[in-house]
This record gives C-alpha cells, structure tokens and sequence, in this order.
C-alpha cells in the first residue's frame, strides 16, 4: 500500500520554464550585486569557500572574489547542480519571492491531488535537484499559496543524483518506509528508471514538450485522482 506520494518539481508540478525563464535569469541578474554584499554571511562565506575548492580541483585554479561571482554565473548558464550555487541562488531567490517580484509556478491540477491525498491519509514528499530552501520558496510563495503544511518531506541531491537507485532507498530510509510504500512522479524516465529499481511505484507525468517513454503516463494528476 502507497503511504507516501513523492514529487519532482521541474517538469511534474511546475513548468519548466518557470525555472529557466524567471529563477534562472533572476539569479543570474542578481548574484554579483548579492555576493559583494553578502560575503561574510556565513552560509555565503562557506559556499564561496567550496566553489573554490572545485574549481581548484578540476583546474588547479585560484580565484579571487570577481573570479568566483563570473564561474556561479557560468554555472547557472549551464545549469550545473553545485550545491554551492544551489545555495546561493536560493538566498537570492528569497529576496525575489519576499519582494513579490515573482511566485513558484504550480499546475493547476497540483493542488487538488495534494489535498485527495491528504484526505487518504497518505503523505506527500518532494524531491529535486533544487536545494531544499528554493523547493520551500516555490510551494510557499506559489499561484496557489502556500501549500508547504500540506508536505512532510523535502528531498534534494543530498540524499544523491536522481539518477541514482541509493538515492530512492535512501529516502525511504529517512521515511522510514519500504521502496515499495512509494509512489515516484516525474517528467524524466532515467529517474522513474532508478526510482523503480529502487523498488517504488512510478508515473510519468508528461506535461506539454515532455519526452514520453514506456513508462505510464498521465498529461494531469487529474486522471490519477480516481486510483486514490
Ligand atoms: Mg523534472
């Protein structure tokens, strides 16, 4: 029996270009003007400090401080997962949403599902690439509200790569429930792939531009509604 629906957000509860047309670029404008002025804050201070560290281990480079700020701005250019940057861009994130500036994106149909869950007494989890404090800024400050009391769990690459089979088993861990006691949903076949061989349950969900593949798939959770 499925105790615990776990989310991806990029493509499966938001459009994708929520995050490459508005985040994306709001960081990139942003994170110059933010690190000058925020580089003794210590979460910025350490990972300043580890942005460093990679890049001195790939390219046996030292940056100074300019060095730093123009690599983070490559990285988003290339949308690279560092949790550094991850880090960063969520700070700068947070004046964006506080400010009004802009809302996390949801589907229409992400709320309604939310709530059917909740009424079966089945819990709701999110896992992405995003770092835990942007997934929490994107269903804070979302279209819909404020849907964070709504999800017990946030999962980011902490746990590892979606990709990754010991990612999925490590969240069931942490949930204390078996691989088999989730149900997996996202846009991306290599991760239903490694969810289910995790041993979760898995759906595609195939908004409009997603790449279909021989996993289920449903275009709204509307239609998955009458399985709960
Ligand atoms: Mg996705």
């Amino acid at each position: 029996m499925i105790k615990l629906f776990l989310f991806d957000i990029e493509g499966t509860t938001t459009d994708i270009n929520f995050v490459h047309k508005v985040l994306f670029p709001y960081s990139y404008k942003n994170i110059e003007h933010y690190v000058l002025h925020h580089q003794t804050h210590p979460t910025v201070e350490k990972a300043l400090e580890e942005v460093r560290k990679t890049v001195w281990s790939e390219e046996k480079k030292q940056l100074g401080l300019y060095e730093v700020i123009q690599k983070l701005k490559d990285w988003i250019t290339t949308d690279r997962k560092h949790p550094a940057l991850k880090e960063i861009q969520g700070l700068i994130w947070d004046v964006g949403y506080s400010k009004g500036e802009f809302q996390g994106h949801l589907y229409p149909d992400v709320k309604p599902f939310f709530s059917k869950i909740l009424e079966t007494k089945t819990q709701i989890g999110i896992y992405s690439s995003g770092s835990v404090h942007a997934q929490k800024l994107i269903f804070g400050f979302s279209t819909e509200g404020d849907l964070t009391p709504m999800i017990s769990y946030f999962f980011d690459t902490k746990v590892g790569g979606k990709r990754e089979k010991t990612s999925y088993e490590r969240i069931a861990l942490e949930t204390n429930l078996t691989t088999k006691e989730i149900h997996f949903f996202s846009d991306i076949a290599e991760e239903l792939k490694a969810a289910k061989a995790a041993g979760m349950a898995v759906t595609q969900v195939l908004r409009e531009g997603t790449r279909s593949s021989d996993f289920e798939g449903i275009t709204t959770f509307q239609t998955f509604m009458d399985y709960i």
